[in-house]
Order: structure tokens, then sequence, then C-alpha cells
């Protein structure tokens, strides 16, 4: 497919962005944006690269690794490139990755698997020969590194001399992190703060911007450290063995490195380290999981700039970027408008965003946030999804500002900033509230009956901008709700099930859980007689609605005036699309056709809307109140006015029992 005008301008923007990124990141120690962010845009150059091979240069995506070798260092050319790995984000491409390389080397097994952590530093190549460090070279672009010797002399954790070891050659290899531990990267930003001098982005940045420095000095006056992950001599078999051997020779590793049999194991692995990594000294950002046998992952081989026997496990990004489609305003309970970013779907920190809030037209002037940005999205953990800001360098120029709506979206009053608050509010008091209570009324009992969606979970799931409109809860997702205080994951699923239970549903139902002002349960149950189908109640004029028995002129105006606004007739489209009618069974004949009957009092065998639906049943029309119109009041306990008016205007009256043998 060839790809548009606005594709390759996307696609050289975005290569222009990346080679900027990479020099900052890999030449001057000095990010601008984080490693995330960084991230997704590859990857969306990647997917174009998919679709348009020919449009994409091939050589920014499957380059080797790293920047140029700074020329104030001499170059080291390495015996053995120096490569990236590949990143790996889900159990299920772990499975992917297992299934590739076996089907590649034509086995039936490749673990076990050695697994380390993923240290967040600089890779460096220690050459030793007769026990005794020869050189110290930076990765540079993979094959060509810079000479660091003088300066990671002065790092302590790296031995000058070894202890000598029969197992190795006279020359080996041994590879490693060196890193500044989160502790004096702290500590180092405060200083720097404190001399106004500008921040490093993160440790690794840190500790290249110390290691990659011509005076020696300057490496020494940080605590640097170093983590050996490898040992290149041909007398290694396993990838554990090179693990024991660099202990024996005197360097430190991860401290929880370990060789294990599968990938559920690996998985299980993946996740207690997440849970202790902020204990952890040092920055980590993924698991490192290698093929234990040398012979197999040397036969595995190299592919495009990764080994195919390794693989990084990251754990889920925190920052992705995506576009912001629109922005909307909620109106929440206290009548402020909140503006709601509208975006195109994006999994951060392990979950889908579609929208996130930007809390107030202040903080979108003050991000510079346009309609149609491509926007940074951050997402920690259990917390709220932020729109960061703007990546001002994707602009195509097509971005719009974002008005205020001058009038509430639900109810069209004016809106106002009140005295010099940020928010703005809806100036119809009345209005606020009925988005909730219609929330409230649409999963309520003689509605959709939704067993625990009661009201103070709807308020905490409205609150938390899950839910916007009643057309909204079927697409809930159970982790939704097991994120509001007080749920777990067993009632929030029970709740998603009692959902979805409710996909099928009657029409005098359904009518009754619109909130149609003044329609309640009977005249739901009226006008679904009448019309039979939803689409004709919905189309049904004025004249048509007074000529519906029991609906007066009051009724029938706030039912033609629901059905005239769009809005309405947007969300019945869109709750069609996830409820499916009963078809409409109209009473036979029976025992009470064309009559009309009130139950009042408490009944003993029956409920008063059980009782009300066997007169139904039986052709009745039931009513809420007594009139000279009514031909039978059935009288339960305690009857209260409506027997009384029934007495006095000589209608005839029922006992429950009387009722029962009536009907049969
Ligand atoms: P990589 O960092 O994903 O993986 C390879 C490196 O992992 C090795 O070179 C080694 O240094 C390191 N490593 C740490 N512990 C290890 C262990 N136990 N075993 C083996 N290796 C270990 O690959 P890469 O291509 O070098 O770098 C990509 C990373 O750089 C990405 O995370 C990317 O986000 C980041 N980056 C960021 C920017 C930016 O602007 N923020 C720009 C370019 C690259």
């Amino acid at each position: 497919m060839k790809p548009t005008t606005e594709t390759l301008s996307r696609i050289k923007k975005l290569e222009e962005l990346i080679s900027r990124f990479r020099q900052e990141y890999y030449e001057h120690d000095k990010p601008s944006v984080s490693d995330d962010v960084y991230d997704s845009l590859l990857n969306e150059l990647k997917r174009l690269a998919e679709k348009h091979p020919d449009s994409v240069d091939k050589n920014l995506i499957q380059s080797l690794v790293g920047g140029a070798p700074q020329k104030k260092f001499s170059k080291i050319t390495h015996k053995e490139v120096m490569i990236s790995l590949e990143d790996i984000r889900s159990e299920q491409e772990l499975l992917d990755w297992e299934e590739r390389v076996k089907k590649y080397l034509g086995v039936k097994s490749i673990g076990p698997f050695y697994c380390e952590l993923k240290i967040d530093g600089l890779a460096m190549s220690l050459i030793y020969k007769n026990g005794v460090l020869q050189t110290a070279a930076t990765r540079g672009n993979g094959e060509v590194g810079e000479n660091v010797t003088r300066n990671i002399l002065t790092i302590h954790t790296i031995p000058f001399r070894l202890s000598p070891s029969k197992e190795l050659n006279e020359e080996f290899e041994v590879r490693g992190e060196v890193y500044l531990p989160k502790k004096p990267f702290e500590e180092l930003n405060e200083q720097r703060k404190n001399n106004g001098e500008p921040l490093f982005a993160n440790p690794r940045n840190a500790a290249a911007g110390a290691v990659r420095q011509l005076d020696p000095a300057i490496t020494a006056a940080r605590p640097l450290a170093f983590l050996a992950y490898a040992l290149r001599d041909p007398g290694m078999k396993h990838h554990s063995q090179e693990h024991e051997t660099l202990k024996k020779l005197g360097f430190q590793g991860d401290g929880h490195a370990i060789l294990l049999h599968n990938i559920q194991e690996v998985i299980a692995f993946t996740e207690k380290m997440l849970s202790i990594r902020p204990e952890l000294p040092f920055q980590v950002d993924g698991i490192v999981v290698t093929i234990n046998d040398k012979a197999l992952f040397d036969r595995a081989g190299i592919i495009g700039n990764h080994p195919r026997g390794s693989v990084a496990f990251k754990w889920p990004a925190e920052e992705v970027t995506t576009k912001l489609l629109d922005i909307t305003v909620q109106v929440g309970r206290t009548g402020t408008l909140t503006p709601v970013a509208e975006l195109e779907p994006v999994v951060v920190a392990g979950s889908t965003v579609h929208r996130a809030t930007l809390h107030n037209a202040d903080e979108i002037v003050r991000k510079g946030i346009l309609i149609g940005d491509t926007v940074v999205l951050r997402k920690a953990g259990d917390v709220i999804p932020e729109v960061v800001g703007p990546v001002l360098e994707l602009r195509t120029g097509k971005e719009r500002k974002f008005e205020f709506p001058k009038t509430c979206p639900i109810c069209g009053s004016r809106v106002e900033r009140v005295g010099d608050e940020v928010a703005y509010r809806c100036t119809n008091k009345e209005c606020y509230g009925s988005t909730l209570l219609q929330l409230r009324h649409f999963t309520s009992k003689d509605a959709l009956d939704v067993v625990g969606l009661g009201p103070k979970v709807i308020d905490a799931l409205y609150d938390a901008q899950q839910i916007h409109d009643q057309a909204d809860i079927f697409h809930l997702k159970a982790d939704d709700i097991a994120k509001l205080e007080r749920f777990g994951d067993l009632s929030a699923k029970n709740i998603i099930q009692a959902v979805s239970e409710r996909r099928t549903m009657t029409l005098p139902r359904f009518v009754y859980a619109l909130g149609i002002r003044h329609v309640g349960v009977e005249t739901a149950q009226a006008l679904s007689k009448k019309f039979l189908n939803i689409d004709s109640v919905r189309q049904a004029s004025l004249e048509q609605l007074q000529q519906v028995p029991d609906i007066g002129p009051k009724v029938a105006e706030s039912i033609a005036e629901y059905f005239a606004k769009e809005q309405n007739q947007h969300l019945l489209d869109r709750l069609l699309e996830e409820i499916t009618l009963e078809k409409m069974v109209l009473p036979k004949a029976g025992k009470l056709s064309g009559k009309s009957v009130v139950i009042t009092g408490t009944l003993e065998t029956m409920s008063r809307t059980e009782a009300q639906q066997k007169a139904r049943d039986a052709g009745a029309d039931v009513n809420d109140s007594v009139s000279k119109n009514t031909d039978y009041v059935v009288v339960g306990e305690k009857p209260g006015s409506k027997y009384e008016k029934a007495k006095k205007l000589g209608v005839k009256i029922l006992t429950e029992q009387e009722f029962v043998v009536l009907i049969k």
C-alpha cells in the first residue's frame, strides 16, 4: 500500500526525532525524553516500517546500537560485537520467543533459562590478559567503542588484577554494567540543584557522563559501581558457569540472578522482582532471560541487532505516546465541568486507556495541549492516567485549540466561572445531579437490576470517570471496578457477570430504565403495549402518545420532549448496540381483559409486584391510583387510602384469595 502524504510526513518527523533522541542519549548522555517515550515512538516507526517498508530508513530501526564513539577517546574494536537486546513485554511474548527459537534450532527444549536483573547503566567491555586489566571500552556503536581504561581504573568494584584461574584462557573478556547506585544518584542531583546545575535524567546518564570524561578525577568523584554479567571465554559451557566464575574472580553480581526451568518460573521471577524493585539499591528496567546452554545460545546466533538466544523482559511502560482525538467535557456531581482527553486507545502500565482527565481549562493552556496532538500519557501502577504534554515536533499544523463550551453539554444552561476559581460550573442547580440520578436509576431494581451496582458504586465509577452515560456500563471491565476502594476482584467480576446477563431484556423494563421524566413502571408498560417495539416508541408523535390509555397530556409531553433530544436518541442507539430487546408478547385475552386493577396493602402469598404481573398476565390494566374507572381493588394487610377511596367510590374490593380465584 502506498503511504499517504500525511503518513510520509509522519514517518519523516519520527525519523528526525528518533535520530535526535539517540544522539542525545548515546553520544551526549543527555536525553530529553524518558526511555518509555523513546520506545513508544520507535515502536510507532517500526509499525509504519512493517506497512511501508520502502518509506522508512532501515538503518534507523535496525542499526547496531548506540551512537558514534566520541573523537576525544582512542577507539577499541570489540572482539565480538556488543549488541542490544530484544524487548519482551508479556508472558505471551516470552512463550512466543521460546517457540520461535526452538523452531529455529529444531530442538524440543531451550531451557533452562538464566535470569538476571537488567541494570540501567553503561555497558562496559573489560579485557584481561594474564590476570591484569588491559583495556576498558564502552559499547560505542557496537563494533567500535571508546577507550575509557584510565577512568575505569577509578571504580573500586572493577578488579585491576585477578587471581589466576585454570578454567580460563590467558586472555578473556568480562562484560558488565557500570552504574551509579540510586542513593548517590539522588545525592548528586540534590547537589547539582543547589549549585544551579542541570539535573541528570537518570542514573544511566549520570554514570555514562562520568565515565566518558577525559579527566579521570571526575570519574573518581562519582561513586560508580560495576556488575558483571558475562564472561567471554571458550571454557564457559553455561551462562550460569560464567556467573560462578566471575564471582570467584571477585566480580559483583546482582544478588538475585537465578537458573529457572521454564517460562512460568521466569514469569513468577519477573513478578517477584517487580515487587522488590523499589527496594533495590540500583535502577533496574527489566530481567535478562538467556538460554543457559552456551552451545545452543551460540547456535541461535544474531537476528537484526540482537542475539536470538537472549531477551530483555521489560515491565509495562509507564509512559507512552498516543493521539489526542478530542477534548470533551464531563459534568461532575458538584456541577463542575471537567475537560476530558479522548485518546486513541493505548496500553500503559498494563491497561488500555481511552480517556484521561485534563482537570481544568488552565491546565490545558499550561501544558500547551492542542486537539490532534501526539501526547505523552503517563500512568504509574494504579494511579489515574495523566496527559503529560504534547510532542511538539510531531505537530502537523492541523491541530486546534480547545474552546471551553459556553453552555452545559447536559442541560444546555449557561456555564460560568465562579470568582477566581479555576473551574467552570453549570449554572443550573438541577442539572449536575441528573446524570448521576439517571445512571443510578438505570441499574436500579425495576430497571436493569444489576446486583452490586448500587448508587455508591455508580457514584464512585462516575467520579473515577469510568462511566459517563448508561451505555458505558456495558464497557466496564472487572479491573475498573476492582480499582475502586473496598472492592475485591471477586465482587468486581460478579458485577461484570451481572451486567452481561442484562444484555437481553423486556421492552417495558428498557423503557422504564431510560429514566424519562414521569415514566414509571406502569407508563413504560402502557407505552410498550401500545407501540410493541422501541423504534415505534422513539418515533411516536405527541398526538400518538396522547392516545395511549392512562397517559395524560403532561406525561405525553415529557416523553415527546425526551425523544426529541438528539443526545437521547444517540444514547438510545448506543444502548441498543449493547442490549437485545425481547419481542413483546401481548397477554392473551384473559379473565381480566379490559379491566382496570389496583393492588394495595401487603399481600400474604406474593409481593405486590408479583400480583401486578399476574393481573397483567390475565389481561388487566394495572394502575397505581383508584378512580371511578377502576374495576377491582385488591386489598392486602394495612391497605391505607386507596382502600378508603375504593369504598367511597363503590369500586369492587377483592381479598387476596378472591383475586387468586378470579385469575385462576
Ligand atoms: P538495551 O538497553 O535494551 O539492552 C542491552 C543492554 O542491556 C546491554 O548493552 C547492557 O548494557 C544492558 N544490560 C544490563 N544488564 C544486563 C544483563 N544482566 N545482561 C545483559 N545486558 C545487560 O538495549 P539498547 O539498544 O542498548 O538500548 C535501548 C535502551 O536505550 C532502551 O531502553 C531505550 O529506551 C533507551 N534509549 C533511550 C533514549 C532516550 O532518548 N530516552 C534514546 C535511545 C535509547
